[in-house]
């Protein structure tokens, strides 16, 4: 895509189910980038298996969705999948540290639901803008005001609604344009919007009253007046801040309500950002190419042992075969076969500009975070943080023997950000303990070690669910944890202090008795 297009960045973050497939064809295809519905559906798998085949198509295929660019009126956008489902991993957060916003997308009839929690809070801690698409009012709904109430309450965001929905099910009528004081109607298998202005004049007045009928226009008329009265006014400043979200109403399946979204999503969201380095703020209009690589794709087939790295950039102009600088280990690297996603296809690109994100050939010299420069320019972006998983397990080699081979899988697979690793701190009786986001990682990790350094491991599951990270220099003895069974204490691969947890009680607990100490949900850095 062409320089001159602004950039906008952005990744969807949703519960499974929500509609995020549904909603990103419908984009695609406004952009012109898919042409038959159904396209994108098809990467999605609907069983959670441990098949090695599965797991190979499910991971081939999302190489390709990982991000999906396509024009809309003079913008080049850039779709950021977050894989969901079984492909939930760390993966899914460390893809929000490249984008610029995301749109929360929320099921109408299930409000704020446990994956979008955990999503929105990586977002908030980058304090990115977030755009909420409220998803299947032609389907019954929760009331609209207790949906803003839900995200206030659960997720502690205000929200400004930008366009109203008129009743919802079968009784959906179409949603109201608060800036453009219109109505578009909302029919059933109708391709066409159907626009009529409202609250201007009489006569239109009257239009709309006849075809919505009474009780959803007196409605209307009071939601609208109420919002106008107690509802959060529209403010850029703390939209662009991540404290107020713009809220929409729509229904993506039908194709209802997802233009009007998108054409004010891509004049409100912000072009890509500066990003802080060691040195400073590096802006996108520096000349000279700069990037960070925020996700690593291993090919599943043993065959072969290359990767793709994602880089983001965050400066300059990409061309392909340009030489480089690895900050991290000094060297030098020409990035030959870059690759650029178009909707399904992988495409070799010539050149790319800050926001976009090109895939790069990794024959195993890049790690989650690394930095990449043109020319002489030393500098380094603040690292990727690793952010709390789920699922803990002791690891160990079946066969003593092969301890050599096992670490080095651990060593490698770590720093590609498949896993993390803790240590617990008893001396001389170290258990290495792998922490996971979700399941399918546990199983693509047993994979791996076995068909890429012949070590077949042992995991025995551990009865935790979080990590926090103790902020400052404590020591072990320094926490009060003793009394409680549900904790243990260890350090993470870079030795920083971690308390695993078995669930939010044990957290709630562990807080109280530590007043002193601070317990973070991702590592700092
Ligand atoms: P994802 O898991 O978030 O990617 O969700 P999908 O896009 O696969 O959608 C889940 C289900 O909800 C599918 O059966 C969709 O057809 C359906 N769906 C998505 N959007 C809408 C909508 O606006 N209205 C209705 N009625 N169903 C929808």
């Amino acid at each position: 895509m062409a320089k001159a297009e602004p950039r906008k960045t952005f990744a969807i973050i949703s519960h499974p189910d929500a509609g995020k497939t549904t909603l990103t064809e419908k984009l695609l295809y406004f952009g012109g980038a898919i042409h038959t519905a159904g396209m994108v559906k098809s990467r999605k798998s609907k069983q959670a298996t441990s098949d090695w085949m599965e797991i190979e198509k499910q991971r081939g295929i999302s190489v390709t969705s990982s991000v999906m660019q396509f024009s809309y009126d003079g913008y080049a956008v850039n779709i950021l999948d977050t894989p969901g489902h079984q492909d939930f991993s760390e993966d899914t957060y460390r893809t929000l540290t490249a984008a610029d916003s995301a749109v929360m997308l929320i099921d109408a009839a299930k409000g704020v639901e446990p994956q979008t929690i955990k999503l929105f809070e990586v977002c908030r801690m980058r304090k990115i803008p977030i755009f909420t698409f409220i998803n299947k009012m032609d389907r019954d709904s929760k009331e609209p005001l207790a949906l803003l109430e839900e995200l206030e309450e659960v997720l502690g965001i205000r929200s400004c609604p930008m366009s109203w929905p008129i009743g919802s099910g079968i009784d959906f009528q179409g949603i109201y344009d608060r800036e453009k004081q219109h109505v578009e109607l909302f029919k059933r298998g109708e391709k066409e919007r159907n626009i009529i202005p409202l609250f201007q004049d009489e006569e239109n007045n009257e239009k709309v009253k006849s075809i919505i009928g009474e009780s959803l226009y007196a409605k209307l008329e009071e939601d609208i007046e109420l919002l106008d009265i107690a509802g959060d006014p529209f403010d850029k400043e703390k939209i662009d801040s991540g404290l107020l979200t713009p809220v929409f109403f729509g229904s993506a399946l039908t194709n209802f309500g997802v233009e009007a979204f998108l054409e004010y999503f891509l004049r409100l969201a912000p072009a890509p950002a500066p990003r802080m380095s060691d040195k400073g703020e590096i802006s996108p209009d520096s000349n000279k190419f700069s990037g960070f690589i925020f996700k690593i794709q291993a090919n599943m087939n043993p065959a072969h042992r290359d990767r793709i790295a994602f880089l983001r950039i965050v400066s300059g102009t990409f061309t392909r075969g340009m030489s480089v600088q690895h900050v991290r280990t000094g060297r030098r690297v020409k990035l030959s076969q870059p690759q650029q996603f178009l909707a399904q296809e992988r495409n070799i690109v010539e050149d790319a500009y800050p926001g976009d994100i090109i895939g790069l050939f990794d024959p195993g010299t890049f790690g989650i975070g690394d930095t990449l420069v043109e020319g002489n320019q030393a500098f380094s972006f603040g690292g990727i943080p690793h952010f709390s998983p789920e699922i803990f397990a002791r690891v160990r080699a079946k066969d003593a023997m092969k301890h050599k081979q096992f670490h080095k899988g651990m060593q490698q697979l770590t720093e590609e950000g498949a896993v993390q690793y803790f240590t617990t701190a008893a001396p001389g009786a170290e258990t290495l303990i792998l922490g996971v986001v979700g399941q399918l990682q546990l199983e693509v990790f047993e994979h791996r070690m076995r068909g890429e350094y012949g070590v077949e491991v042992e995991v025995q599951p551990l009865g935790y669910s979080l990590a926090r990270w103790i902020k400052g220099d404590k020591k072990e003895h320094e926490l009060n944890l003793i009394q409680y069974g549900g904790s243990l204490t260890v350090r993470d691969r870079e030795g920083r202090l971690v308390v695993l947890l078995e669930n939010e009680f044990a957290e709630r607990w562990a807080k109280e008795k530590n007043p002193d100490v601070e317990f973070t949900s991702t590592s700092y850095e």
